[in-house]
């Protein structure tokens, strides 16, 4: 389908929507991205691991970064409860910062046309059967596609499928980063550059090296990123969802709002259950965050024509690891597709088919690496059905979603 004199408006200005509008608009179709958030998005606090698929991916939107991706690392190490080395699965991987990958696709797309400060708040259907969108400020804006990456509480899907809502794990993660100075020579030595899996009781804790607050790569200037999946009951998440004014903030809390008794109590946690050298991370990092982890999965992806995106169609426990690659793929399926179907319609038919189907498979894959924390179990090989002792665990964590879909004992 030739995309000439074809708009498109993208819901959401993170990395869904900019994927979705740089390979768009590198087809043709006349993009404008409308984004709620009126700074920047450069600095969310996110450690990204890598996946070699993602490299192609920010190659087709044109942001392929200059220089290398993140710092690499050689494979998957397990600890267990005491911190010894239990296991190695080798899979080289670069493990990155957020802004390495958000900067590129936002400055691969062109700044006029990326409105920031703009909150869509309702999508009907336009004139001859195109899309529309209503703003905060009662303004409407018609295109001939919609395409909503507005996030895991995305707006257009609760419009237009109220009944998907973000199911709660029973867990949560308590994350943080550490600059790579302020750690001990021994942690540097001995585990900053590994990426680590160590299993305290009931729960597991993930460390990985990323890029510095700078995005710097160089040695000395980089950070250490940590989440402890930790089990919490919906009562106990509703109390540290809670403010110190007593507002109880829907899903997740902003870093700062988190009460103090709360981040004392991660940190004495930390201090009895971690193994040296990894409490010493939990206890060197400037700011403790907290997230709670859900499972999103939308029954469809396409109404009429809009399409839902990257973590607004389904977010997978962050086990998987591949928000941002899930949210690439998802791009460029809806951008190859539209390029090769002979209608708008048939596209958005053929990205539905394709991409609820690895949405789902994603989600389950999530599930699988996750139940031991949400059912309380010692740790992941306490269930033999589960089929995850430490090696496999490290080992099937680093596989693609594909290739494991038939080994996942879970529905
Ligand atoms: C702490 C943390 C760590 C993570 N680590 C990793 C990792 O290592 N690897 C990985 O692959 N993924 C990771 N993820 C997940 C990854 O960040 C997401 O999967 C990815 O950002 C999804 O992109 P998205 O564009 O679909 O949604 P989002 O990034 O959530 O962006 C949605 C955008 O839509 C905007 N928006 C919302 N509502 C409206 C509205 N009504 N109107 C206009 N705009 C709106 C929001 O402001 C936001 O900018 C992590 C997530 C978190 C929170």
């Amino acid at each position: 389908m030739a995309a000439s004199g074809l708009t498109a408006a993208v819901v959401g200005g993170s990395v869904g929507g900019l994927f979705a509008a740089n390979m768009l608009a590198r087809r043709g179709w006349r993009v404008r991205v409308f984004e709620r958030v009126a700074g920047g998005l450069e600095s969310r606090g996110a450690g990204i691991a890598m996946h070699p698929e993602l490299d192609a991916i920010l190659a087709a939107a044109g942001a392929r970064p200059d220089g290398p991706l993140g710092i690499r690392v050689a494979g998957r190490t397990a600890y267990d409860r005491r911190g010894r080395q239990i296991a190695f699965h080798p899979r080289p991987q670069y493990l990155t910062a957020w802004a390495r990958v958000f900067n590129p696709l936002h400055a691969a797309f062109p700044a006029e046309h990326y409105h920031r400060g703009r909150e869509v708040v309702a999508v009907a259907t336009g004139a001859a059967g195109r899309a529309a969108l209503r703003f905060s400020d009662g303004e409407t804006v018609e295109a001939d596609l919609v395409v909503a990456a507005d996030g895991f509480r995305s707006t257009v899907r609760a419009l237009l499928a109220p009944e998907v809502v973000p199911r709660y794990a029973g867990y949560v993660a308590w994350r943080g980063m550490v600059d790579e100075a302020a750690l001990s020579a021994g942690f540097r030595d001995a585990v900053f550059g590994r990426y680590a899996f160590v299993f305290p009781p009931r729960s597991q804790f993930i460390g990985y090296p990323v890029a510095g607050r700078d995005e710097s790569l160089e040695p000395g200037r980089r950070r250490y990123n940590f989440l402890w999946y930790c089990p919490v009951d919906e009562g106990g998440l509703a109390d540290l969802l809670t403010d110190e004014t007593g507002l109880c903030h829907e899903y997740s809390i902003p870093p700062p709002l988190i009460r103090r008794a709360h981040v004392e109590g991660f940190r004495r946690m930390a201090a009895a259950l971690l193994p040296p050298p990894f409490a010493e991370a939990a206890a060197r990092a400037d700011q403790i965050m907290l997230q709670p982890i859900y499972d999103v999965e939308s029954a469809r992806l396409v109404f009429g024509r809009v399409a839902l995106l990257g973590d607004a169609a389904f977010v997978a426990r962050p086990h998987v690891g591949i928000g941002v690659l899930k949210a690439g793929q998802d791009a460029l399926e809806l951008a190859c597709a539209l390029a090769g179907s002979a209608s708008i319609e048939a596209a958005l038919g053929r990205y539905e088919a394709a991409r609820s189907r690895a949405g789902r498979d994603a989600v389950r894959f999530g599930r699988w690496l996750g139940a031991f924390i949400g059912r309380r179990l010692e740790a992941p090989w306490s269930d033999p059905e589960l089929r995850l002792p430490p090696e496999r665990l490290i080992a099937v964590s680093a596989t693609p979603v594909e290739q494991v879909v038939g080994e996942m004992p879970c529905p």
